[in-house]
């Protein structure tokens, strides 16, 4: 066993509304129509290669950029570029430049799926009637799989994962490429996997462990290779206990447990935060204004993983992702969808909508973001589409309770960003560490005069940075 616990007293018990958990993933058809916005990703925009009128190819590049910090985008069908128009990133609070892609009949793929290898596998098991036998297949290929990851130089490995566009699919998006190349001042000795899942609701990360363990865990080796950590933490809430037992089960026929582990970590909210992570799987604090590998640590998405192995085993770029759709929908489950198919076409395959009144929102209850717009489509940054029943309850007046204070896991003061913002005393929210905040939407929780705090977090921020 390899299996670490750790208790966190601090955090949120949330009610966890995990309806998907046991649904398995279903790939939904191709969409009829893609709508691409050139920034998905932490960074520079990408300019558009293609223009109006343009065939595109399924994985094909469409936009790139020459800034270290981005990642290009790819066409996700095969179909025409019908429009190309400015359009406002719901997520980023910000308008963007995007590019909508109508599917032709038939789907020509770009790239070329060099080795469908772990279909085989997953096909050959199932032609074992003896499970003994069926484990040594298993851990023989998943040895061979890793052998073959250690004949490819870090470089090609790098440049694949930045050729393919992969960003952290947790949400954060930051380019993966990146966090591959840490400055040579710093040393980075520890590698967490974050597989924490700790928003109500979501369970497409729990999924991926389940249903993708393998690729997620050949995904992990793959950035152990390049960065060379001592360890690696595959980290785990506890409410997850299959997909504990399933990674843990993984390590060990790899052969990996030496430097591989799994930390189950008490459910808590917010425990996947990168930072509230590493300070309860390592007891390292990410100073203020500071990076997880200021303190030697890289962090990375289970999707992230299972995007990296997609790409250097089978030379998939980042088209699709996997995703929850739940809450009052008629048929919830989790989906693998085409980056870029509309809310709406979605919605359509799971039934529609179980509440007249209702709020829809991209990501979790806490850190997600409302639409009103149907159209917007599922992102990198996307990995649930939640709809609540009812409408937001109106903002009241704060009457200095303190309990966002005592909840924020940053050690801030979110009221008086609050205060600042009305009062457009921008100067003050800099003073008071605003950036410090982690948007994890504890404080706005917590509220009993329903501020969204968050919001006015959000709008301080993108005033000082400008953006
Ligand atoms: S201020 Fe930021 S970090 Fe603190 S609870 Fe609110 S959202 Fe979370
Ligand atoms: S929780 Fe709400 S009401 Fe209480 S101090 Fe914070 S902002 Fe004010």
């Amino acid at each position: 066993m390899t299996i670490k616990r750790i208790k966190f007293t601090a955090g949120l018990k949330l009610p966890e509304n995990k309806i998907t958990e046991h649904m398995p993933v279903v790939r939904l058809d191709l969409p009829s129509k893609v709508v691409l916005p050139l920034q998905q990703h932490f960074g520079q925009q990408c300019n558009l290669l293609v223009k109006k009128g343009d065939t595109v190819r399924t994985g094909q590049i469409i936009a790139d950029s020459d800034s270290f910090i981005s990642a290009p985008i790819h066409s996700t069908i095969t179909g025409v570029v019908s429009s190309v128009f400015k359009m406002i990133n719901p997520l980023a609070n910000s308008i963007v430049d995007a590019a909508e892609i109508t599917a032709s009949e038939e789907e020509d793929v770009q790239y070329l799926p060099v080795n469908q290898v772990f279909e085989e596998i997953k096909k050959d098991l199932e032609g074992f009637k003896d499970n003994n036998e069926a484990e040594k297949y298993l851990a023989d290929k998943i040895k061979e799989i890793i052998s073959r990851i250690n004949g490819l130089d870090n470089e090609e490995i790098i440049s694949i994962v930045k050729n393919a566009g992969i960003v952290g699919l947790g949400g954060a998006t930051f380019p993966t490429h990146v966090k591959l190349r840490p400055p040579k001042d710093k040393q980075i000795d520890s590698l967490i996997i974050n597989g924490c899942e700790c928003e109500p609701y979501i369970t497409a990360d729990h999924r991926i462990m389940l249903e993708y363990g393998m690729q997620m865990l050949i995904g992990a080796y793959i950035f152990y290779k390049v960065l060379n950590p001592g360890k690696v933490y595959i980290a785990i809430e506890d409410n997850k206990e299959d997909a504990i037992l399933n990674i843990d089960s993984l390590i060990a026929k790899s052969g990996l447990s030496k430097s591989f582990c799994v930390v189950s970590l008490k459910s808590k909210y917010p425990m996947g935060a990168e930072k509230t992570l590493i300070k309860n799987v390592l007891k390292r604090k990410v100073p203020v204004g500071g990076l997880p590998l200021d303190v030697g640590v890289v962090v990375n998405n289970v999707g992230t993983c299972k995007a990296a192995c997609d790409a250097v085993l089978r030379g998939q770029p980042l088209i699709e992702k996997i995703i929850s759709v739940t809450g009052a929908v008629s048929n919830p489950g989790n989906f693998i969808v085409r980056i870029g198919t509309p809310v709406s076409e979605i919605l359509k395959c799971c039934g529609g909508f179980k509440s007249e009144i209702r709020e829809i929102i991209l990501g979790g209850p806490m850190m997600g973001n409302d639409i009103n717009e149907e159209n917007f489509p599922v992102t990198k940054a996307v990995s649930c589409i939640l709809i609540k029943r009812g409408l937001p309850r109106n903002e009241g007046h704060c009457i200095r309770c303190g309990r966002c204070v005592d909840i924020c896991p940053m050690n801030l003061m979110p009221l008086n960003y609050v205060n600042f913002v009305k009062n457009s005393k921008f100067d003050m929210c800099r003073e008071y560490h605003i950036s410090s905040c982690i948007e994890c939407g504890s404080c706005a929780y917590v509220c009993p005069s329903a501020i969204p705090i968050v919001a006015y977090i959000k709008t301080g921020k993108s005033i000082l940075t400008g953006k």
